[in-house]
């Protein structure tokens, strides 16, 4: 709609780590209850923890966007203990090597720059999809993104498409029997039961549409 897109620096990051941030802590006590389920009742106060730490982070101190979200990786890595800190800290330090510079982002980049994200998940925790871990929230989002990228579409209408197949994804972790993370220890018994995991990065996905953007519909 030739309407102009905020360019992505340590401001707008900002204003989306603090919004995950905001919607950690108003969904902590529900996050702990799911982990309680299949878990060790602790996802909702480890995420509440380490993004209590990255909202902290002053936006003046970091001459760009990249700068920003690698210090919020590694905040997340030192500061949370479960397994979900050294996962979304790898998230974060990826999209900072491909949110490289400042400046009006496309719908490509932050496809690339979340598919960054996944790989690096991944690598990290060798889940793959139908394993019930956070990897079944944000590998759709992935894919709608980099559809919406090739038809030429909008960063918000990228955004928006991933926000709904990481809440699908989400949801299709409920009949899943987990193979990943602690989870995976409960075998058939994990069946039934949505996975905390999954549950925050729907929730990750959801603040980014909010967030970056650009007021566009
Ligand atoms: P912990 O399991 O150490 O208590 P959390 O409770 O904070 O850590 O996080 C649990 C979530 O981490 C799970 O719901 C799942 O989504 C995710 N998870 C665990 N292991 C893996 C893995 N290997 N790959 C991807 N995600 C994982
Ligand atoms: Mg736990």
């Amino acid at each position: 709609m030739g309407m102009l897109m905020p360019e992505i620096t340590a401001a707008t990051v900002s204003e989306w780590l603090k919004d995950y941030s905001a919607v950690i802590s108003e969904h902590a006590n529900e996050l702990t209850d799911l982990d309680r389920q299949i878990g060790d009742a602790d996802h909702g106060s480890n995420m509440a923890r380490g993004m209590n730490a990255v909202a902290a982070l002053d936006p003046q101190s970091f001459s760009s966007a990249s700068e920003l979200l690698k210090k919020a990786g590694m905040t997340l890595v030192s500061t949370v203990g479960g397994a979900s800190g050294p996962l979304y800290g790898t998230f974060f330090l990826r999209l900072s090597t491909v949110i490289k510079t400042d400046g009006e982002p496309t719908a490509q980049l932050l496809a690339d720059a979340l598919d960054s994200g996944l790989a690096g998940i991944v690598a990290r925790g060798k889940a793959e999809v139908g394993d019930k871990t956070l990897v079944d929230a944000l590998s759709p989002a992935v894919d709608a993104a980099k559809q919406v990228a090739a038809d030429g579409g909008s960063v918000a209408d990228a955004l928006a498409k991933a926000s709904t197949a990481a809440d699908e994804g989400r949801d299709s972790t409920i009949e899943m029997v987990a193979r990943r993370g602690r989870a995976s220890y409960l075998g058939e018994r994990s069946k039934g039961h949505q996975d905390p995991g999954a549950t925050s990065m729907a929730l990750l996905v959801e603040s980014a549409a909010r967030c970056l953007s650009g007021g566009q519909s």
